[in-house]
């Protein structure tokens, strides 16, 4: 994405009064301290200036491109009651909890809750009408990489026949798709080699979640950026695209890069 011609150098000396340090941590990204709240400040095509806060408790705020520095000082500063009470609700949550892959857990498949129980054979299997999901009896690991080997194979057989309806619909080829647990994103796609990655925790939710991550990587085929063009794309293409997204965002599961329980979210480049 472009730079767009912001200059924070020149923009942070505005706000020296306020003790600001800038520095660009990203090719769209700045770091910023505004009344000693540290935040990340990202010029995007938003039509207003918006402030998230991230389940880790970074503080987010999206600016539209001509947004001056001193606008985005006054907003951050109008708002720092609720970032700060927000930031100490977070602070109290108790730590995520370790997922151990072990009898009585709740595990998900596409959406649906399992209770997980250690079986002496090596295979992992689902029992639709109890709502168990079998793993072998065998170490933490050994389990959790059981369970990883059969959301490949589970997300495998669905993407063939996703990607079978998809590329003829939308007119697009692409030379590999490949399935990984990832940490930050639920997907990615290198335009140049047409490859898209998928994230392994998908198996987790609802199979539309899967379904919209695809489309979002294939529309990159036709547009790079998160602009007005591509969710026009995405609205053309998948209209529902938004149910799915926040299905993606309130469904738990588990990261298996950190073996931590979560909640969705969708961080996307
Ligand atoms: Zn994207």
């Amino acid at each position: 994405m472009a730079f767009d011609g912001c200059k924070p150098e020149n923009r942070a000396s505005i706000l020296f009064h306020h003790a600001v340090v800038a520095k660009v941590c990203a090719i769209h990204t700045h770091s910023y301290s505004i009344a000693g709240i540290e935040l990340e400040v990202q010029f995007k095509s938003v039509k207003y200036l918006r402030l998230r806060i991230t389940p880790s408790g970074t503080v987010q705020v999206s600016a539209p491109w001509k947004t001056s520095w001193a606008e985005i000082d006054n907003f951050v500063q109008q708002h720092q009651g609720w970032i700060k009470a927000k930031q100490a609700e977070l602070a109290a949550r108790p730590a995520p909890a370790v997922a151990e892959f072990t009898d009585g857990e709740t595990h998900y498949l596409w959406g649906r809750a399992y209770a997980l129980a250690t079986h002496a054979k090596p295979d992992v299997m689902t029992d639709e009408s109890a709502g168990r999901l079998w793993l072998p009896d065998v170490d933490r690991t050994q389990r959790s990489q059981a369970l990883q080997r059969f959301f490949h194979q589970q997300m495998q057989s669905r993407l063939v026949l996703m990607l079978e309806h998809w590329c003829p619909k939308m007119g697009v080829s692409i030379n590999k798709c490949s399935i990984k647990s990832m940490k930050t994103r639920w997907g990615s796609c290198n335009i140049k080699q047409r490859r898209i990655n998928l994230s392994l925790e998908l198996a987790q939710k609802p199979p539309a979640c899967l379904e919209m991550v695809l489309v979002h990587e294939l529309v990159h085929l036709f547009e790079r950026g998160h602009n007005p063009r591509f969710y026009r794309l995405m609205d053309y293409f998948l209209p529902d695209w938004r149910v799915a997204e926040m299905q993606l965002k309130h469904s738990p599961g588990v990261c298996f890069k950190t073996g931590l329980f979560r909640p969705g979210n969708f961080e996307e480049p």
